[in-house]
């Protein structure tokens, strides 16, 4: 590395113009991307200003990255925000009898937050700071709402812009809401409960949130309606949604067409899949961003592409629990808009463009339908797509200086071939060297602004540990954690 490198500071924008240059970049002409050796990026106050070979005009600053990608900053759009509890079910199944589903007696004893305001606050910015560490520069959070009293706070939305300003990480946020909640019954047996007054207040909360939030710290902050789950969103909450979009000039986004017992839920409420019901009442727009789609028929994926909704794929999340998106190659022949998203732990996009890879090749029976660069480009340039965003997912002049640096020379990745096939088969973040969001230095050697990741991760394990202990309460008849999550293997005790 040069030694100018020693006047760039964490978090904040270099002064004057930023040449950074590497084995290899990825630039952008006639709307894909290209590859360029030994390339050029010149970045000045948040936006590049040239992609090419040998800048003629002055820099302030030139950096080397030597044996390496400088890449467009990934963006996630359904990202990990919390201390993940999905991995918790990994082994321990079936969900409702794992602290998935409410039973009947947690709610009836009141349903409660399970974190404090600061645990929820902390647990987000931890969060915001593993998305840097694996090269992500755009983020819309995605948290569960298993352990809250209900729906998502203004506060830990203010916490989380904040922390997003403070670290640096472009954001679409605002609280999730909801108007109902899956309710189990007995064993095996769940049914949908509403609320629909508390879905409303929910959304108004989020509304005002955008107006007061959109463009703070110098624009990373913007907004996003999310209301949580299809199922548990009655039809009035989501057309006042779309039209409050449509106000705001904003996206909302929807999980739907992603398990069985939406499916079913869905069919048994409005008689049809989610994504037919939604489209009977024009609620399929370019504002809808909808993961996951792996439950989709033919029939929902053919409504996406006629109207523009932007699928979100998760393939790690989705794999480990035994469902794909079927598949990405046939959803991008339809001409459906895809976008990638960590949505589980760990937060790691290159892993899930490996996994995306794979899960494709198994639908489609065969190796040659999906590109290594098919999965790339949806982590980056259908991220911006979905978010009508142009300016980013690409690097190219009058682009946000969004930059992921990303190492080829790791002796894990060795031997290197063509780089966006050598990052996406590593399927590693931690291949992840530097990241830049509008042009400020977000995050070098595994180091961010103003943010301690190893004394954080010590606090991030000790709130989840106090998590687990509540699990008792909502799992169904209450068993210990011990018979809730069993170790892989039996512990043997010390006698000694
Ligand atoms: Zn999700």
């Amino acid at each position: 590395m040069s030694q100018d490198f020693a006047d760039l500071s964490l978090g904040r924008r270099p002064e004057g113009r930023t040449l950074i240059t590497a084995s290899w970049v990825v630039g952008h002409t006639h709307g894909g991307h290209t590859l360029l050796r030994h390339g050029e990026v010149v970045f000045e106050n948040g936006a590049i200003l040239f992609v090419g070979y040998r800048f003629p005009g002055e820099v302030a600053r030139r950096i080397d990255f030597g044996n390496a990608l400088i890449s467009p900053g990934l963006i996630d759009l359904d990202a990990l925000s919390d201390l993940d509890t999905t991995i918790l079910g990994i082994d321990n199944h079936p969900g409702w009898a794992k602290g998935r589903v409410w039973p009947r007696s947690y709610v009836e004893a009141g349903p409660y937050e399970m974190y404090g305001e600061e645990e929820l606050a902390f647990q987000k910015r931890f969060a915001f700071g593993q998305l840097l560490l694996n090269g992500i520069t755009t983020a819309a959070p995605i948290a569960s709402l298993f352990y809250r009293e209900w729906g998502e706070t203004v506060a830990e939305f203010d916490a989380a812009a904040d922390a997003a300003g403070e670290l640096g990480l472009r954001v679409y946020l605002s609280p999730a809401y909801r108007s109902g909640g899956m309710v189990l019954e007995a064993p095996g047996k769940m049914v949908p409960v509403f609320d629909e007054e508390r879905g409303f207040q929910g959304l108004n909360d989020a509304v005002a949130y955008i107006n007061r939030q959109n463009g703070r710290h110098g624009d990373l902050v913007r907004g996003m309606l999310a209301p949580d789950r299809v199922e548990t969103s009655t039809l009035a909450l989501l057309q006042r949604t779309d039209a409050a979009a449509r106000d705001l000039d904003c996206k909302f986004r929807l999980h739907m067409a992603q398990g069985t017992m939406e499916v079913d839920t869905v069919r048994m409420l409005h008689g049809s899949t989610a994504p037919a019901w939604l489209a009977r009442n024009r609620l399929l727009s370019k504002r809808l961003i909808a993961p996951h789609a792996t439950n989709a028929t033919a029939d929902d994926l053919g409504l996406y592409a006629e109207h523009g909704v932007s699928i979100v794929h998760c393939p790690l999340v989705s794999g480990r629990s035994g469902s794909t998106l079927n598949s990405f190659s046939k959803c991008r022949e339809r001409g459906i808009n895809i976008a990638m998203g960590t949505d589980t732990t760990p937060p790691d996009m290159l892993m899930n463009l490996l996994v995306g890879l794979i899960t494709c090749r198994i639908n489609d029976h065969a190796p040659d339908r999906v590109r290594c660069a098919d999965l790339f480009d949806a982590a980056t340039l259908g991220g911006a797509r979905a978010l009508g965003r142009p300016d980013l997912g690409h690097l190219s002049p009058g682009a946000r200086a969004d930059i992921a640096v990303f190492g080829l020379d790791d002796a894990i990745m060795a031997p290197s071939v063509d780089p966006i096939t050598t990052l996406v088969i590593g399927g590693s973040g931690k291949a992840t060297r530097a990241v830049f969001v509008d042009g400020r230095l977000s995050m070098l050697d595994r180091r961010l602004a103003s943010f301690d990741m190893e004394k954080a991760r010590q606090r991030a394990q000790a709130q989840y540990d106090g998590l687990i202990a509540k699990y008792p309460e909502r799992s169904w008849n209450h068993p210990p954690v011990s018979e809730i999550f069993p170790p892989s293997y039996p512990i043997e005790a010390d006698n000694g």
